[in-house]
């Protein structure tokens, strides 16, 4: 029997793993563990909208301007490089991954990637680097949108409540003070954006393994994850 990595040594040229799910689910700490016991590369799509979103506040440009929304994606430069496997965003030049993780650049994101501008300029690069890898990719619509031929798709979730405690203690980690009540606030307005956008919205695509990270560890996840696509790969074979 085969597992995922003696199997790629000699199989297809390349294989495209899709996470999605709302936010604080764990998806990107689980996409980059999974990530790296395949020796794929990890792909984080949000940390593309909250360079965009950096840009947008960085010029004053309101989240619902839609005319210089799409003007200012016409001029905005992204890219994505790798080092040791993190993933860095270039954005005109500078490399910004110091200045996303801010709330302020998250709602931001949030309220920004409802525009389809800003969405198809993301697409093209997030479809490129799939192309040319093995990836693990998360976010909001890879499933359904950016790789529907996946070769495996995962709808990653969890209760608000325990999103709002996972934020909260990540939060107290780096020495910040928030508002329980506020973070599940928040996580409620963005899950309400994000599924109900126009173009792409956020939802489990008809193939697609529902998990629920509730009650289950990181380990956990990854291994079960790793196990749905060692099945894959076998069934493949066969
Ligand atoms: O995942 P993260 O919180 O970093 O994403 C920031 C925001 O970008 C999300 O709130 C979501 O609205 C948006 N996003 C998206 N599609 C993706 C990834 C992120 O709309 N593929």
């Amino acid at each position: 029997m085969s597992n995922a990595n003696s199997q790629l040594k000699h199989g297809k040229a390349n294989y495209n793993i899709a996470i999605d799910g709302p936010a604080g689910a764990g998806k990107s700490t689980i996409a980059k563990k999974l990530a790296k016991k395949l020796g794929f590369i990890y792909v984080d799509t949000g940390a593309m909208y909250r360079a965009m979103a950096l840009y947008f506040l960085k010029h004053d440009i309101d989240a619902s301007d839609q005319e210089r929304i799409a003007t200012s994606c016409k001029e905005v430069d992204i890219t994505i490089e790798y080092k040791n496997g993190e993933q860095f965003v270039i954005l005109n030049g500078e490399n910004v991954n110091s200045l996303i993780r801010t709330e302020e650049v998250g709602n931001m994101a949030s309220a920004t990637s409802v525009h389809k501008a800003v969405r198809l300029k993301l697409v093209e690069l997030q479809q490129e680097l799939a192309r040319k890898e093995n990836v693990v990719m998360d976010g909001r619509d890879i499933g359904t949108y950016v790789l529907p031929n996946a070769d495996l798709k995962i709808y990653l979730t969890a209760s608000v409540k325990e999103r709002a405690r996972r934020r909260w203690t990540e939060l107290q980690e780096k020495g910040l003070v928030a508002d329980r009540d506020e973070i599940e606030r928040d996580i409620e307005e963005r899950d309400n954006r994000d599924m109900n956008r126009e173009f792409a919205p956020l939802k489990q695509a008809e193939d697609a393994i529902y998990l629920d990270s509730s009650e289950l560890t990181i380990d956990e996840v990854v291994d079960k994850i790793m196990e749905y696509f060692n099945k894959i790969i076998n069934d493949k074979e066969v």
